[in-house]
């Protein structure tokens, strides 16, 4: 198969049609975004002075605030070219609005199918969507547009119900599922009890959506190891978010996610928007590309991670992105360790003693992080509180607070009315 993606190319080549795609893009914004019309003159920038990549330095970031506060001033077509609104979870404050036009759609969908071929998919593929293509989410729709693009089978079934999911890959074997790490885990569960033989099943991989699988030297994390112990299938991560309108999703060799040079211009940024070195965590800021609706200059997303840049061993030479470390907010700095949900969930997820949870994080009096963690422990033994104490307190090294709740009261925290996912993190801090 002759490759479409631009992450094959020569790093000249790349450049040089970013570098164009750039150009356009200034012009563009220049002429229709009320924001960077506004930022522009503010800051005295002649668009026509940036010509490269390294030019692209001397623009201010843009930040997920100035998204929260002037939404609608980034849009910039008329209400009539709009087809999908889309909106980010909100998980950390106001939801954004994402409009998208019938381009934008199209952009989406090619960014998709490079994503889903990227993850080993053909036309003879079937996946099973196990996510809501409802309230708004971008990915549910991205997802479908991509593997329709491919040309392989879609069945939406939707979040949840572990029985109806393996009821549906038994009348209809799919090849694939598109599903949060953790609720694998559950289906998992649930077939061990329904006594189902999950390896002679016809799905053969997953791509991994919203939760990590891999540590940062990409071998797989608890989580992955866990699903991997019991089922046999190949797991390939993706990152995404709404306002990037873009993936980076790994390959077949599960070395970080692949990016789509011809869709973003991504940046890693220390604390004074200085880039990192390969190796060392950035903030994730990207540029989109071919975005008509609401195209973003140097937006930072808020999500940590690492790049690396040599070339991956399935032949594309373009960056791969490690997972994400945590949201640059949520960093949480708890009696001299620094430390992201992310690292929380997958300590909390190891131990057969805690069958879920929810971590709080609050200010203390003197204006310290605090951790909260609500905790369904096995039984209510002592025995297997102290085994979760001794255990959180020689991974930590310190000890959070721990609360004791019921499956019932767990999942009142987690699903209040507008989340779309379980919510396992809450930050209350001021
Ligand atoms: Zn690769």
């Amino acid at each position: 198969m002759i490759p479409t993606e631009k992450s094959y190319q020569q790093a000249h080549e790349v450049t040089l049609m970013q570098e164009q795609k750039l150009r356009d893009l200034l012009a563009y914004l220049n002429q229709h975004s009320p924001f960077y019309k506004e930022l522009f003159a503010k800051h005295q920038i002649n668009i026509h002075e940036i010509k490269t990549i390294a030019d692209l330095s001397s623009v201010p970031t843009t930040t997920k605030d100035d998204l929260q506060q002037r939404n609608d001033d980034f849009l910039c077509v008329p209400r009539s070219k709009i087809i999908e609104y889309t909106s980010t979870s909100g998980t950390l404050g106001r939801p954004v609005t994402i409009a998208l036009t019938e381009s934008d759609l199209d952009r989406l969908a090619y960014n998709e199918y490079n994503s889903f071929l990227c993850a080993d998919g053909s036309a003879d593929d079937t996946y099973q969507l196990m996510l809501t293509l409802d309230r708004q989410f971008m990915a549910g729709i991205a997802y479908y547009l991509g593997i329709r693009r491919i040309g392989a089978g879609i069945i939406r079934l939707g979040p949840g119900v572990p029985a109806l999911q393996w009821e549906t890959i038994r009348r209809l074997k799919p090849t694939a599922i598109v599903a949060v790490p953790s609720f694998i885990l559950k289906l998992i569960q649930f077939a061990k009890e329904a006594g189902i033989d999950i390896n002679s099943t016809s799905v053969k991989k997953a791509i991994c959506i919203g939760e990590n699988i891999r540590n940062n030297d990409f071998s797989l994390n608890i989580l992955g190891k866990k699903i991997n112990e019991s089922w046999d299938i190949k797991l390939y991560s993706t990152y995404a978010s709404t306002e990037m309108q873009t993936a980076f999703t790994e390959c077949g060799e599960g070395k970080g996610g692949h990016y789509q040079p011809e869709l973003v211009i991504v940046e890693l940024l220390d604390e004074n928007d200085q880039h990192v070195e390969p190796g060392t965590p950035g903030e994730v800021t990207i540029t989109t590309l071919g975005v008509e609706g609401m195209p973003l200059l140097r937006y930072k997303t808020g999500d940590m991670c690492m790049y690396f840049d040599e070339p991956c061993a399935c032949g594309r030479i373009s960056l791969r992105l490690s997972s994400i470390m945590g949201r640059k907010k949520q960093m949480i700095k708890f009696k001299g360790t620094t430390l992201y949900p992310p690292a929380l969930f997958d300590l909390l997820n190891e131990r057969e003693e805690i069958l879920d949870f929810v971590i709080e994080v609050y200010s203390n009096d003197i204006d310290m992080d605090q951790v909260l963690l609500y905790l369904v422990p096995a039984d209510d033994s002592e025995e297997c509180d102290h085994r979760i104490r001794a255990y959180l307190q020689a991974r930590l090294r310190v000890s959070p607070h721990i609360k004791y709740v019921t499956i019932e009261e767990i999942q009142k925290i987690q699903f209040s009315e507008a989340s779309r996912k379980a919510i396992k993190f809450i930050d209350k801090r001021a």
